[in-house]
């Protein structure tokens, strides 16, 4: 069965961190879930590539996905070569998401940045009915880049109140302890001497307050985005 919104992340954790709200809030609304993680992290420094998938499992489980799969694709060597986007396109033509959410093209570690550009052009790629991957031909409609940590000068397109997600969110992250027991930083988040959970909550109430809320999660679109009632506009101005 497909899904309504996948996120494809370079390595298990990274959609816990950056977008586990809007996708437990999709689950919440009743929309089907599902997370394409490109790597197993063979080659993380701390754990190891079964204890994160049991991590990963338990983390599925609190999101309430529908679907978790692993593309297998080399952690720390990830490229946007021919084999992998044959990977990547039969893993995207198998959830057939009508959204996706991708890392931010611009990441402090090399695989966020080829994971967010081999997914953009897989999505493209999938859709081409001559295209020689497994699967049928399928586009997903809408990418959103998660934009939680990035320090780079750009707005956020919207930001998604995850008031009501972010405990949940929490759990989920804490499901790697592996990974962050102890740290004071991970992936793109720089350290403040803060643990991590500590410094997630503050990230993403700094991200609510955005929009007037407890907790938020930023997310950038190429597109423009469509406003049906400007009458209805939400976010204070004045
Ligand atoms: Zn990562």
């Amino acid at each position: 069965m497909p899904v309504d919104i996948l996120a494809i992340a370079a390595h298990r954790d990274d959609a816990e961190l950056t977008c586990a709200g809007a996708l437990l809030k999709a689950v919440d609304a009743g929309y089907r879930a599902g997370i394409l993680d490109l790597t197993a992290g063979e080659t993380a420094t701390r754990g190891n590539a079964d204890l994160r998938a049991e991590e990963a499992g338990r983390a599925a489980e609190i999101l309430g996905l529908a679907e978790r799969r692993n593309a297998g694709l080399p952690d720390a060597h990830l490229h946007n070569s021919e084999e992998a986007r044959r990977i990547v396109i039969g893993e995207i033509r198998h959830f057939a998401p009508r959204v996706v959410i991708l890392p931010f093209p611009v990441g402090r570690h090399p695989d966020h940045r080829v994971a967010s550009e081999l997914g953009r052009d897989c999505c493209f790629l999938a859709g081409l009915a001559r295209y020689d991957a497994p699967g049928s031909p399928y586009r997903p409609h809408k990418i959103l880049y998660a934009l939680s940590y990035r320090e780079d000068p750009l707005k956020p397109t919207f930001v998604v109140d995850i008031t009501g997600q972010f405990d949940r969110k929490l759990a989920a992250i804490r499901c790697y302890s592996s990974q962050f027991d102890g740290a004071k930083a991970a992936g793109e988040i720089f350290p403040t001497g803060q643990d991590l959970y500590s410094l997630v909550e503050t990230q993403n109430a700094h991200y609510g307050s955005l929009i007037r809320a407890r907790y938020g999660e930023p997310f950038y679109t190429h597109e423009t985005v469509a406003v049906d009632d400007v009458i209805a506009l939400g976010v204070q101005s004045l």
